[in-house]
């Protein structure tokens, strides 16, 4: 017998399909749609993501280390799979044995790859990174030219795509996407004039909120799984048809019990009742990803109603007040994220009270948690 832990992911493949299909609809006919599935596709597990987006029509998949890349290929993807962070020199043996493709930024890094293609006798695609305002990794626009020209230098090497990333397409009112593509169309035009390159800057923000930067190739992460780059205003903006959230996370209650007024309620004491109080113990805490910072903020649901946490967070407990729901049982499901009844606590809610974004909310809940997915 296979014992399962109180507090489960549940993943509606349902919903990864209508997103990365709403995506394509936005992108437009020929764009293609790269999944970005790192970080275990933000915490919705790497391998079951992409099976779902695979069999949805995805031929490109991104992470960030070749690492993941190797474990996504072994278990039977069969498009393309971008390595966006780079790689050492001694890793480069894996891109060719393993069919990835590799964005790179640095001479070092086409040198060692070109030393392995003679090696072998084969040729390896890569994609080149330009920063046109992203303030992060990969070449500056004036800089590509020489870099293409460099490139020349090591056989074996053929360029097949320039990429560049936005650091604000979030922001839908905000004119710096604009500006930033039009950089990186100024060095694609004057890059690509002899060679075909496959040409990708847009995110999600990029697809939904600049749709003319989609290109060839647009690289979706957070919309697949079901949220807006920028929150519940995006969100509440949509006209059309909205993305769904593909996660939930749901415990059970481990205890009830009614403390009197005046009782100090978890590590410090942060809390303390203020009157005969009906208390739910839950098993969950810091480790399950359910945040520290969530301590004396957050809420769950629990039979339709909403419980407010009381009291820190502890490694693997949490404390919430049932005082005004009736009937609450040990055993009782609990709703961290998602439905119950006529209410849901989304990805965005728990990210305000927590001062971040939904992007990271998945990540600590998804990552830490046994997961199961249905239709
Ligand atoms: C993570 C990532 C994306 C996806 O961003 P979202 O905002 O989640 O859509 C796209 N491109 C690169 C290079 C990334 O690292």
């Amino acid at each position: 017998m296979s014992v399962t832990s109180f507090n489960q992911i549940r993943v509606s493949s349902a919903a990864l399909r209508h997103n990365y299909r709403l995506l394509q609809q936005r992108a437009g006919n020929g764009v293609r749609v790269l999944a970005m599935v790192k970080a275990d596709a933000y915490g919705h597990g790497m391998e079951e993501a992409a099976r779902v987006f695979a069999s949805t029509g995805c031929n490109d998949f991104g992470v960030a280390e070749i690492g993941e890349a190797v474990r996504l290929r072994s278990s039977g993807i069969i498009g393309n799979i971008f390595v966006f962070l780079g790689f050492r020199p001694e890793e480069s043996g894996l891109f060719f044995e393993y069919d990835i493709t590799p964005i790179i930024y640095d001479l070092e890094n086409g040198a060692a790859l070109s030393r392995e293609a003679l090696r072998r006798g084969q040729e390896i695609v890569v994609h080149l990174k330009v920063d046109c305002g992203m303030g992060r990794l990969g070449l500056l626009p004036e800089e590509v030219d020489a870099f293409l020209a460099a490139l020349q230098q090591f056989p074996g090497i053929v360029v097949g795509g320039i990429l560049s990333h936005f650091p604000m397409a979030d922001e839908h009112e905000s004119q710096h996407s604009v500006e930033q593509f039009s950089r990186f169309a100024g060095v694609v035009t004057k890059a690509g004039k002899e060679l075909s390159l496959v040409r990708h800057i847009a995110n999600s923000g990029g697809v939904l909120y600049f749709p003319h930067t989609c290109c060839d190739m647009v690289r979706a992460g957070i919309s697949l799984y079901g949220y807006y780059p920028d929150g519940r205003a995006g969100r509440e903006r949509e006209k059309g048809e909205k993305l769904q959230p593909a996660m939930s996370f749901v415990t059970r209650v481990l205890q009830v019990r009614t403390v009197p007024a005046g009782t100090g309620i978890s590590y410090g004491y942060t809390y303390t009742t203020e009157r005969e109080t009906r208390l739910a113990v839950l098993p969950v805490g810091y480790e399950d990803g359910l945040s520290r910072s969530l301590s004396n903020r957050g809420e769950v649901l629990i039979r339709g109603k909403r419980a407010a946490i009381r009291g820190r967070i502890c490694m693997n407990l949490c404390i919430v007040d049932i005082s005004e729901i009736e009937g609450v049982q040990s055993g009782d499901e609990v709703v961290i994220l998602g439905h119950q009844g006529d209410d849901c606590i989304s990805g965005d809610e728990i990210a305000e009270r927590m001062n971040s974004i939904s992007y990271e909310v998945l990540c600590l809940f998804g990552n830490n948690n046994e997961r199961t997915y249905k239709e």
